[in-house]
């Protein structure tokens, strides 16, 4: 097999000794003769590896009582509808921040359940920063206040949480989840799709604090009711069993690394050796993000010369280094570093950028 390094966005990079167990364990699960794909998500074997996994995230994040932690379908773009129908009944209107791709989609979604008000938007400089929440227009009656902490696609990451008061803070920590420390404790829901940071597609984590259940939108389908999912301990109807037996051996993986904070750590590491290679390159890479904004997950730079970008890809590649392509609607290079992918890889890559930019400088 040939070793890579990849810098995909999402589905991305698994640590290597997670893909190895979940391959010792395919065809047998700990001698239960079975595959964790056949087993009947109700019996034994199966509620010990759900039950497992939602402890070791409780843990890592420590996840303060008073809150539920689901494990649901529908990705990421469901909770942009659940996230409205659970909590706008009755309310006036939802706060949100819009830094980009995710959070437009975000409000778009809301929009059809009731009156969003935009609070912030970094729109007026291609959302190349987090604003100042000196400026926000927050409504202190808002149903909640919504923000993107990381955008996968721009690559501006909030570098602080917001104070929302007395006001739910809801976000969307799909490509950031896990990579820092947070204070859940701030939020009133937290939610993530699983592969950036966590495990297969076809799984989404919700944290909610518990008050904030059972005020659904009359109407709203039973499998979008957080309160239902609540009530039945991600059990109301069959979960994505073999996502969440994969998350459950991230979180152990995460555990041995030092947890959150190791990873943290290991995180800065190589966005700083990253970035460093872009503002040093006297030019010929550069990023639009500002300083205190930049992604550590998502590192989305340029090559002074466009023409170049097909050359960059496929040089790169021929090391090993594949998916470094920017997403279409803002061209140029993204390099998709995630818990999962080892400093090695950074190194490598960043060894190619210097040697490329010596020859084509
Ligand atoms: C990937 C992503 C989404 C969409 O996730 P799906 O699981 O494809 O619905 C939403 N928000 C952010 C921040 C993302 O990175």
């Amino acid at each position: 097999m040939t070793k890579l390094f990849n810098f995909s966005a999402g589905p991305a990079v698994l640590p290597h000794a997670v893909l190895a167990e979940a391959q010792a364990d395919m065809l047998d699960w700990h001698g239960s003769g079975m595959s964790v794909m056949e087993m009947s998500h109700r019996g034994r074997e199966f509620m010990e590896i759900i039950h497992d996994a939602e402890q070791d995230l409780r843990q890592l994040m420590a996840v303060p009582a008073g809150y539920k932690v689901l494990f649901l379908q529908g990705g990421a773009s469901q909770q942009f509808a659940m996230v409205p129908m659970n909590l706008l009944a009755g309310k006036t209107s939802a706060d949100y921040v819009n830094t980009g791709h995710w959070s437009k989609l975000a409000i778009k979604e809301a929009s059809r359940f009731g009156k969003v008000n935009v609070v912030a938007s970094a729109e007026d400089r291609g959302f190349s920063y987090v604003p100042d929440q000196g400026v926000w227009q927050c409504d202190p009656e808002a149903a909640y206040l919504h923000y993107t902490s990381n955008e996968t696609i721009g690559g501006v990451q909030f570098p602080f949480v917001p104070d929302a008061g007395k006001v739910p803070l809801v976000c969307d920590m799909s490509s950031d989840f896990l990579s820092r420390e947070i204070d859940v404790a701030k939020f009133g829901l937290i939610y993530a799709g699983a592969q950036k940071n966590i495990g297969p597609s076809g799984l989404v984590v919700v944290i909610v604090r518990e008050d904030l259940l059972g005020q659904a939108m009359p109407g709203t389908p039973t499998m979008l009711d957080y309160q239902v999912h609540a009530n039945a301990d991600s059990m109301y109807n069959t979960p994505p069993t073999y996502p969440i037996y994969i998350a459950g051996l991230v979180f152990k993986w995460l555990k041995e690394q030092g947890g959150v904070k190791g990873m943290a750590a290991h995180n800065g590491e190589k966005a700083g050796l990253l970035y460093h290679a872009i503002t040093s390159s006297n030019g010929f890479y550069s990023t639009h993000v500002a300083e205190a904004d930049r992604s550590q997950m998502n590192v989305v730079f340029r090559l002074k010369d466009e023409a170049l970008d097909e050359v960059f890809v496929a040089e790169a590649k021929k090391r090993g280094l594949v998916q470094l392509k920017g997403h279409r609607v803002v061209g140029g290079m993204r390099a998709s570093i995630y818990n999962a992918m080892p400093i090695e890889g950074v190194k490598a890559l960043v060894g190619f950028m210097g040697e490329f930019a010596h020859q084509h400088g």
